[in-house]
């Protein structure tokens, strides 16, 4: 064993890898552990993208305009409030370098997103994870002040959950804390509300867009932000010159300006779910009610995990969670299963009677 370790910093060498979901190499897995959309992007996407293929020996857009006009003109601001990334793990990045120093806090809900936690570790800083009361609402410790918090990282919808905050606790979360609040809306195109509203009642409030789920998009790495001008302006000198490339653009840009391929998609979606939660309740899975394309399904009756593992074995694959060991205490384990195409959910029911039958 070299010793190569030496060179490293500790926070790096101490900190657990963040782990994102399985990609299988095989093709006849059914995939419902990471979120995806089952249906492919407008196909307008790929025209875009063969056509920015001509052009592959220039550098491209390093503020990628021709997607913030689309996005400026879809929420009502200017493209001055737009802040392009690769994917929106990359505008997660860039907020936490600006935000947040070393020995400075982040603050998120538990349980939620596992990216933020080694976001703040990466950067040298603590993170305060705050338990979700019942139902997964804030909890009363959420809104007090604490010394050194810098951001605060609030799903909206949350994953795993699937639940929402209203707007007004947002509000209230904002005028409570001394700190900017990044409302992750990663999964926001599957709910009734979204926040970008809420930046001009209180501009620390910033929201961070995806186009890898409700666009069928997470192979082509595209996110945004959506903030006070002023903010994006400090955040374009802290991210990489060309964080997202030509064909991303290109296909970014056409995706957001097929609304109604995306309406289309999300009502399908939508519609699945609203057939799949039902049965999970049949089969004994406590659901929690959705305003996503997943669903958190626990029980109690019996341990989830060789579940997940007899499903695997059948090659479905969805997502075991487990949050029994956390510096915020256990929250128990669960199941959360991306809402797949209709074919794909009664597979996964049928295999799951088989289980549990
Ligand atoms: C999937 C996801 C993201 C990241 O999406 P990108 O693929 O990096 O754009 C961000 N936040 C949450 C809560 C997610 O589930």
């Amino acid at each position: 064993m070299s010793d190569l370790k030496k060179y490293l910093r500790p926070e790096i060498v101490d900190m657990a890898p963040y782990k994102p979901g399985e990609q299988p190499g095989a093709a006849k897995v059914i995939k419902l552990n990471t979120n995806e959309n089952p249906y492919p992007p407008s196909p307008k996407v790929r025209e875009a993208i063969v056509h920015a293929t001509d052009r592959l020996e220039r550098y491209p857009d390093p503020l990628a305009t021709s997607f913030r006009i689309v996005a400026a003109d879809l929420f009502g601001v200017s493209p001055d409030h737009v802040l392009c990334g690769n994917g929106s793990d990359d505008i997660l990045t860039i907020l936490t370098r600006a935000f947040v120093g070393p020995a400075e806090r982040l603050r998120l809900p538990y349980p939620s997103y596992i990216l933020y936690r080694t976001l703040a570790q990466i950067q040298g800083a603590r993170f305060e994870e705050i338990r979700f009361g019942a139902d997964f609402q804030l909890s009363p410790e959420f809104f007090v002040r604490s010394d050194k918090l810098r951001l605060v990282f609030l799903p909206n919808p949350n994953s795993p959950s699937g639940t929402m905050i209203d707007h007004d606790t947002i509000l209230q979360l904002a005028s409570s804390l001394d700190c900017p609040i990044v409302v992750d809306e990663a999964y926001v195109d599957f709910a009734p509300n979204h926040a970008v509203g809420l930046i001009a009642k209180d501009p620390r409030i910033m929201v961070t867009r995806t186009l890898s789920k409700s666009y069928g998009l997470a192979g082509l790495r595209f996110g945004y932000l959506v903030a006070h001008p002023e903010i994006i302006g400090f955040l374009r000198k802290v991210k990489d010159s060309y964080n997202t490339d030509a064909i991303s653009i290109a296909g970014a840009t056409t995706a957001l300006s097929d609304q109604s391929w995306l309406k289309e998609n999300v009502s399908k979606i939508l519609a699945t779910r609203g057939r799949m939660v039902p049965r999970l309740k049949q089969l004994g899975f406590d659901v929690t009610e959705s305003h996503t394309n997943f669903v958190w399904a626990t029980r109690s009756d019996r341990p989830v995990k060789p579940i997940y593992e007899a499903l695997k074995a059948q090659g479905i694959l969805v997502r075991y969670m487990d949050y029994t060991q956390s510096t915020a205490g256990s929250w128990g384990d669960g199941l959360r299963i991306s809402v797949g195409t209709d074919g794909e959910i009664d597979a996964m029911l049928m295999v799951l009677e088989g289980v549990l039958g």
